[in-house]
């Protein structure tokens, strides 16, 4: 008779450890202002808050808990000082611990998807994992890379710009928003998902739980002890405002619209 197998890594039985990435970012309502130089955006004294993405993807992962089908939800946040309490907003709505990856502020211009890639697949497999859960995109950056690189580092699956997620016996039932439409795709654990704007409606965090948050554990870790360069890959070399929109004009009727769209230079 053979011996019984193992237990499998990931059977359903199993709750899966969730570790979520969460961009502080300049918040979405501020005006943005670009540097006298063209060298970037002010950040000095503008408010910052965690990208909305990533409140997306905790509310996701804290309903895998309430469901049962997550166990534990570690939130990773690389950044400056002010990052812990972009952590500690993720505590309080419902994440167990914290890991604060510091960057030096000065160093935050040039930190990269392709440099948080690195350090989430680390923490990811030091963490022991099942699912890496992140926003779609950082508001700030608008690269839109890092769950898709994460992926390729780890070599796991990845179910990117999802607005569904079930867990299935074998794995996760992903529902994409793809352009036109959505695409459903099923999933291997352990994977890497990217949260889109119709997910789910995050949770705000209630003052007892603000004040549970504070209890929790949050680590802190430099890049340099995960093996990870912080060195620039990409060089910026101008930051522009958009053009301004120039004032519109009133016409009577539709003959003196094409009067002035044929003066501009349009025909039909
Ligand atoms: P991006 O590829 O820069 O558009 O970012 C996509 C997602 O990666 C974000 O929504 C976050 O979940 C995660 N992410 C990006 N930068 C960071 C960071 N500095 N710390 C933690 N997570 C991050």
């Amino acid at each position: 008779l053979l011996p019984p197998l193992p237990p499998h890594k990931h059977t359903v039985t199993m709750a899966l450890r969730v570790l979520v990435g969460c961009k502080r970012v300049i918040d979405y309502a501020v005006k943005i202002r670009v540097k006298p130089d063209k060298s970037g955006v002010v950040t000095e004294g503008v408010k910052h808050s965690m990208n909305p993405f990533d409140e997306i993807a905790v509310e996701e992962a804290v309903r895998m808990k309430e469901k049962k089908i997550a166990k534990e939800i570690v939130v990773v946040s690389c950044g400056p000082a002010q990052a812990q309490e972009t952590i500690r907003t993720a505590l309080a709505m419902g994440a167990d611990r914290g890991i604060h990856v510091e960057v030096p502020a000065d160093q935050m211009d040039t930190l990269q998807p392709l440099h948080v890639s690195k350090i989430l697949a680390k923490l990811a497999e030091k963490e022991a994992a099942d699912v890496v859960m992140l926003g779609k995109l950082a508001i700030d950056d608008d690269s839109n890379q890092t769950a898709q690189m994460t992926a390729s580092i780890l070599d796991w699956p990845q179910g990117v710009f999802a607005s569904k997620v079930e867990k299935t016996d074998a794995g996760l039932t992903v529902t994409r928003e793809v352009d036109g439409g959505l695409e459903t795709i099923k999933i291997n654990l352990p994977a890497v998902l990217s949260a889109d704007l119709r997910l789910n409606e995050p949770r705000y965090a209630t003052l007892p739980n603000i004040m549970k948050a504070k209890k929790k554990k949050v680590d802190k870790v430099k890049p340099d002890s995960l093996g990870v360069d912080l060195s620039p890959r990409i060089k910026v070399v101008a930051v522009e405002d958009p053009p301004v929109r120039e004032a519109g004009q009133t016409v009577a009727d539709v003959d003196e619209l094409v009067g002035k769209l044929k003066e501009k230079g349009f025909s039909s």
